[in-house]
């Protein structure tokens, strides 16, 4: 079992010329269908492809609370549940893509607009609201289970926080092969080297080298900040923390514990 900072270090001596290569030989084109972006059927290995919500049944795919949103990006309404989308976002992420949809939408957002907490490995209440620790955000999702910030038309996605987005988006559909960095959406459906690559339409397709390039070093940025995340969480986790806090939900990241809506928790 490698340890979490034997693995940073692993992740710190990437070579990116190296992984740009493997992203080549792999392939890989954004076609924009919105899949990484959006809520999913359960049986879906993503998310709803943009303009493609309807189901082999022919019932449109739905979120949890769909019946009076008007329609959800990829169908309207229909018989099939969608899983809300989770992305890990860091906290200086967070901020950052606040400060971006500040400045795209000219109104205010706090971190409770942007991020949530992680739900896996919370519980649920009496009234089914979730209480509990977790060690991660995920972006915010709206009531079709899409990231808050997605938006589609004509068939067509796009996020409205592109320069900001975090390394999650930056990055997918890859991962590398290191412990304690995630591995997106389920199992990888290729492999070049120690790039991994998990279920996307866009695979297989020609890449240029700069691209390559780019998303190599976003890639190798993304495991270093996963790894050094862990160690921050594992370092600074404070069992006392959910005592003192004044919500149901605890979220430890590496700058401590914070509540739902991303204060922190205050110290003893
Ligand atoms: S931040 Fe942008 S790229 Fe990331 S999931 Fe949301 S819409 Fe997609």
């Amino acid at each position: 079992m490698e340890t979490l900072e034997s693995e940073l270090a692993a992740a710190r001596d990437l070579d990116v010329a190296a992984l740009a290569d493997a992203i080549e030989s792999i392939g890989f084109e954004c076609t924009r269908c919105g899949g990484c972006c959006t809520g999913y059927a359960p049986d879906e290995p993503g998310g709803a492809p943009a303009g493609a919500g309807v189901d082999e049944t022919g019932g449109d795919v739905k979120s949890e609370a769909d019946d009076d949103t008007g329609g959800c990006n990829g169908g309207d309404g229909g018989d099939v549940d969608r899983e809300p989308h989770t992305a890990t976002v860091f906290p200086d992420e967070v901020r950052r893509v606040a400060e971006a949809a500040e400045r795209e939408f000219g109104e205010a957002y706090d971190w409770r607009d942007v991020a949530r907490p992680m739900p896996f490995g919370l519980d649920a209440d009496a009234e089914g609201d979730p209480v509990g620790e977790t060690f991660e955000w995920a972006l915010a999702t709206d009531d079709c289970g899409d990231c808050t910030f997605y938006e589609e038309s004509d068939g067509r996605g796009a996020c409205t926080v592109h320069d900001a987005r975090p390394l999650i988006c930056r990055t997918y559909p890859f991962s590398v092969a290191l412990e304690g960095t995630s591995q997106p959406m389920g199992e990888a459906v290729d492999e070049a080297g120690v790039v991994r690559a998990h279920e996307c339409e866009g695979l297989g397709r020609d890449i240029t080298r700069q691209d390559a390039e780019e998303l190599a070093a976003a890639l190798k940025e993304r495991a270093v900040r996963e790894l050094e995340e862990a160690i921050g969480v594992r370092d600074g986790y404070d069992p006392g923390a959910s005592d003192r806090a004044d919500g149901d939900v605890v979220v430890f990241d590496s700058e401590g514990p914070k509540e739902a809506d991303g204060t922190p928790v205050d110290g003893d």
